[in-house]
């Protein structure tokens, strides 16, 4: 059995939608759909999560969601129309979720919308049972997805007369019924669920691009389609910026160990990307750089003299909303890293004046515009790259805050300034591939 997971530019409109169909057709053993709402048809256009985000600030501020939701209205009409669906449902269930998220049911119940929609609809097209992601899939308060998930949805395809199945992707429920949706580009996520509930053969990930590239091709024109990688290699790509898997969507599959095939619904006949639990292969996969970071720099003499020093700093961190993504130690120092989202300035003011007074620090700071540049593949552990990835940088006058190697089997890190990020990326692509 392969599970397909068709993303927003997949089913952006009825002309994308027929080729899913096509794509569907042309294997038997394709039966289980995932699909996220309706995407991007081209720059300028808008995705309907993010119409369905703003219906519900409107609400928050005191307005009306009509008018947005009057533009999703009409592009779910119009796909209707175009793929020859009855619309009188559709209508129906448009009104309803307009009075719904005016009534103030809040932003995950309003940004699931669209991909229940788009299930809705394509769950018609194809003929196929739709089973509402409500009620197979608990997502854990932490947003975690709760085991209890797979038993209900091995039971709900099990018990079908019907063999084949359209999900809506990036939402579930809390154990108490309330909807709750993934973080942003969570359907990767709904679709490894489910290929882990129904013990997919394959999962096959749908996308706009032919697979996983070795750099953002916006950076770097040459960039390849990587072949193979490992569910490692692809969390930390993913980490670092790399957009087409959601990071978080490998943890499901983990277990049972099936294998991801990333594919271009605009070019079905390419090969796309294996993401496999391990790859025998030692080589360098990729290059990507993630910017919008700030640091926090603290200085104390003797800081880890007394014990828990680590744990109650991060305790206060945590306290004004500041999760770190990374750190680094020194012997008297300690430097994290964070989304600059996170905070405001007069936050960040009112956390230093705290933190210096309760711990007593001889230096706290806060300074944003920071980048960190990831290389990542099975061979870096012996491969010497990072010298070559070094270089490159000093030879090309990009400062360089840290480096960190060793921590991960499969990849290394540079910390740069947002505004080198481009650059930097594509130095290293071409000191390390060319
Ligand atoms: N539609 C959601 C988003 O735009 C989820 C997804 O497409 O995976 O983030």
């Amino acid at each position: 059995m392969t599970v397909c997971k068709f993303g927003g530019s997949s089913v952006a409109d009825a002309a994308q939608i027929k080729k899913v169909k096509a794509i569907l057709d042309a294997d038997e053993n394709r039966s289980i759909v995932i699909v996220s709402a309706p995407g991007k048809r081209n720059r300028e256009d808008e995705k309907i999560t993010d119409l369905l985000y703003r219906c519900n600030e409107a609400v928050q501020k005191g307005g009306s969601c009509k008018e947005i939701f009057a533009i999703i209205q009409e592009r779910f009409i119009s796909i209707a129309d175009e793929l020859k669906i009855e619309k009188k449902p559709l209508i129906m269930q448009l009104e309803e979720i307009r009075q719904l998220i005016d009534a103030g049911r809040g932003a995950d119940y309003a940004a699931s919308r669209g991909e229940y929609l788009s299930a809705f609809l394509i769950s018609q097209y194809l003929n196929f049972e739709f089973i509402d992601a409500a009620d197979s899939i608990v997502i854990n308060s932490d947003g975690t997805v709760n085991p209890f998930s797979y038993d209900k949805i091995h039971m709900l395809v099990d018990n079908s007369k019907k063999k084949k199945f359209v999900f809506p992707g990036f939402y579930g429920s809390t154990k108490d019924g309330v909807i709750k949706t993934f973080t942003r580009g969570g359907s990767d996520i709904t679709g490894s669920v489910v290929s882990r509930a129904v013990n997919a053969d394959v999962y096959e990930n749908w996308t706009d691009v032919s697979g996983f590239l070795s750099a953002d091709p916006s950076i770097v024109e040459h960039a390849r389609v990587i072949d193979t990688i490992s569910y490692n290699e692809v969390r930390e790509l993913s980490d670092y910026g790399a957009s087409v898997f959601h990071e978080e969507a490998i943890a499901p599959v983990v277990k049972s160990g099936i294998p991801i095939n990333i594919k271009n619904t605009n070019r079905p006949e390419d090969r796309g990307t294996l993401i496999m639990p391990t790859c025998e292969e030692k080589k360098l996969a990729g290059v990507s750089a993630k910017g919008g970071l700030s640091r926090i720099k603290i200085r104390k003499l003797m800081l880890f003299k007394k014990q828990g020093m680590r744990h109650a700093l991060l305790t206060m961190l945590h306290i004004f909303g500041i999760r770190p993504s990374f750190s680094l130690f020194g012997i008297d120092s300690i430097v994290w890293f964070y989304d600059t989202k996170m905070a405001s300035e007069s936050i960040l003011d009112a956390m230093c004046e705290r933190l210096k007074s309760e711990f007593e620090l001889d230096e706290v700071s806060v300074d944003s515009g920071h980048a960190i540049l990831g290389v990542v593949g099975s061979s870096i552990a012996d491969d010497g790259s990072y010298i070559k990835a070094a270089k490159a940088l000093s030879d090309a006058s990009i400062p360089v805050s840290f480096l960190n190697y060793g921590a991960s089997d499969v990849s290394y890190s540079f910390g740069i300034r947002d505004e080198d990020k481009e650059k930097a990326v594509k130095i290293v692509y071409d000191a390390l591939f060319k």
